[in-house]
């Protein structure tokens, strides 16, 4: 029977390295926050084979005292932490003192640093926790960590090394991360002697741009929410963005940190917007009272606790929640309108027009159209909105001043034409409008159920119900989930082992053909009862019912459909892209028509 003995302390920092230390890009975040924590402005990082070969941080901190200099290679040594009551208010990066050992346990570790009073840099070197006498050694102020042959002293760790490829791209990410946290501090890195980042010192904007590139930037939606007690900043992805590099950097009191409840309360806000699995692309840096929130929760400290953890969700859900609220139709045009487009701007000089036409162009486009040209845009379209002038606004015919009429001008003006069955084409003071009929039809929809569906949806029975004939797996979705159907407004009752009839159907979606419907809500239904989450999947049901209920490609809608669709846009939030994330129009502005046609005005 094997007796207990204590660890030899070598063993044990070697154990303790699998937690700190799991690849080159670990060793390289833990140099780099000292570096950061010494109040280096300029860090140089040098990487051999992805850093498994070497890694070389060299900064401008403050750099170690002479007598320090083997203290900082011992384990649980540090210059940040005294007492038990500073760990709960960190706001170093690190404070456990360990690091540094650690990498000295597990490979060769040369440390030269050296302070503003010192004459001289002092170096040490350990290898296999095996520390050499400290020398003296030229350098300029501050600090240098070269980490040779990572693991070579813990054969088993190697193994799950990657390729030189893969490491980098660790290293590189994690570099990534920690400039996008510090813009006022340089950055440079350097693989195989050749140098591929140089980050300058920056505005926080200009380093998201530099890291992140330019588009992520033009395509993004700022951010700034805050109360005393925590704020938020940064950007994320606008929800029709086209989608490139989908990472997701959040950052509390500035550390890089991964967090469940972070991810869910962006996930969240997105949801109605966003189709399905896709990810949005945020950068976002939550400040909180540094007692708030415990950063000690794992040695790699990427994790954090927050202590009013279900208060800082809802804060980020929505301040994200209203930044894409601001996604709307008017949210846009309203800013622009302001000193750009004037009436006299519609009143082209070709075609003379008074204050009476303008009037009539508002209140009834075709009919004003017809009065400038003769003739209407399309015949049977006109003939249908003249037939029920569209009720657009209140001004009265005769009544109104033009400045009035301009207070009233919708933001998406009025509909001229459908295009190929698919598109709106709209005049407002801007330009030119185009709508994607369905998807600007299909957000009106959902949002509409959103809502009934919270206040109880109004259900029409029908007279004689039509049937629906369905296969085994659809009868179980009906037998089991009723009262979820029933919730959707879909009242169901089987008339035979496949057969079932629709008894009732919400009025919202009254003249929508229900069964296409019907089958592809019990599709997603089964779907979602086989991953367990039918509970949440609500929206995502009204979402497939809004989808099937929408206007279909090539159906023709008359002019005052086509506006009505256009006012109803302009109420609802988010009325800027439809369900799956596409957007639902477009401005064309006048001075883009222009240059087209190299017409100067
Ligand atoms: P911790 O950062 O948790 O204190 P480390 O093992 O990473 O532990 O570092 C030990 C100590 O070495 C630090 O507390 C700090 O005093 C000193 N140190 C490490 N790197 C630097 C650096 N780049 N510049 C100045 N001091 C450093
Ligand atoms: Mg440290």
């Amino acid at each position: 029977m094997s007796r207990i003995r204590p660890l030899d302390p070598l063993l044990i920092s070697q154990i303790a390295a699998g937690e700190v230390i799991e690849r080159p890009a670990s060793a390289l975040k833990e140099l780099v926050e000292n570096a950061l924590d010494a109040g280096a402005t300029d860090i140089a990082v040098t990487l051999e084979d992805g850093g498994m070969r070497r890694i070389r941080v060299e900064d401008d901190g403050q750099g170690i005292h002479a007598d320090d200099i083997a203290l900082a290679l011992q384990a649980h040594a540090t210059s940040k932490l005294t007492s038990l009551e500073q760990l709960g208010c960190i706001h170093s990066l690190g404070f456990r003192g360990e690091a540094l050992a650690s990498m000295a346990a597990i490979a060769r570790v040369t440390l030269t640093a050296r302070t503003e009073e010192a004459p001289h840099a002092t170096t040490v070197t350990a290898t296999g926790g095996v520390l050499e006498a400290p020398m003296p050694a030229a350098r300029t102020v501050g600090c240098s960590v070269i980490v040779e042959d990572l693991f070579s002293q813990t054969p088993a760790r190697r193994k799950f090394l990657k390729s030189v490829a893969t490491e980098f791209g660790h290293c590189d990410e994690l570099l990534r991360r920690l400039a996008l946290a510090h813009p006022h501090t340089a950055f440079r890195l350097t693989h195989q002697g050749r140098l591929l980042r140089d980050w300058p010192v920056v505005t926080l904007e200009a380093r998201v741009r530099a890291v992140l590139g330019e588009e992520f930037l033009q395509q993004a939606l700022a951010v700034e929410e805050g109360s005393p007690l925590v704020s938020l900043h940064g950007w994320i992805r606008h929800p029709t963005a086209n989608q490139g590099r989908e990472n997701q950097y959040f950052f509390v009191n500035g550390r890089f940190v991964r967090d469940r409840l972070l991810t869910q309360a962006v996930r969240q806000a997105y949801q109605d917007v966003l189709h399905g699995q896709s990810q949005a692309g945020v950068v976002l840096f939550l400040t909180v009272d540094p007692e708030r929130v415990d950063v000690n929760v794992h040695p790699a400290k990427t994790e954090v606790r927050f202590q009013e953890s279900s208060a800082i969700f809802r804060f980020v859900m929505q301040s994200l929640h209203k930044t894409l609220s601001r996604t709307h139709p008017a949210a846009h045009l309203n800013d622009s309108v302001e000193g750009h487009a004037s009436m006299a701007e519609l009143e082209r000089p070709e075609i003379p027009v008074g204050t009476r036409q303008t009037a009539l162009f508002l209140e009834e486009p075709d009919r004003f159209h017809a009065a400038l040209f003769g003739h209407s845009t399309s015949p049977e379209i006109t003939t249908a909105a003249l037939q029920h002038p569209v009720e657009v606004n209140s001004v009265h015919p005769g009544s109104p001043q033009p400045e009035a009429v301009v207070s009233v001008a919708p933001p998406l003006g009025y509909a001229l034409a459908q295009l190929h069955g698919v598109y709106i084409l709209a005049q407002n003071r801007q330009g030119l409008i185009v709508v994607d009929m369905h998807a600007a039809h299909e957000r009106i929809l959902y949002e509409r159920l959103k809502i009934a569906h919270d206040q109880g949806l109004v259900m029409q029975p029908y007279l004689t119900p039509p049937v629906l004939t369905v296969d085994s797996r659809e009868m179980a979705v009906i037998e089991q989930h009723g009262a979820v159907l029933l919730s959707l407004g879909l009242e169901l009752a089987v008339r035979g082992p496949h057969q079932v009839a629709l008894r009732s159907w919400p009025v919202l979606l009254s003249g929508v053909d229900p069964l296409p419907v019907v089958r592809q809500v019990l599709r997603d239904m089964d779907d979602y009862g086989h991953s367990g989450r039918l509970e949440q999947a609500r929206n995502e049901l009204l979402a497939t019912m809004a989808c099937h209920s929408a206007v279909r490609a090539q159906r023709y809608l008359s002019l005052m459909e086509m506006n009505a669709l256009l006012r109803d846009m302009e109420s609802l939030e988010r009325a800027d892209q439809c369900n799956h994330g596409r957007p639902t129009w477009r401005q064309i502005p006048l001075a883009e028509l222009d240059q087209w046609f190299l017409r100067g005005r």
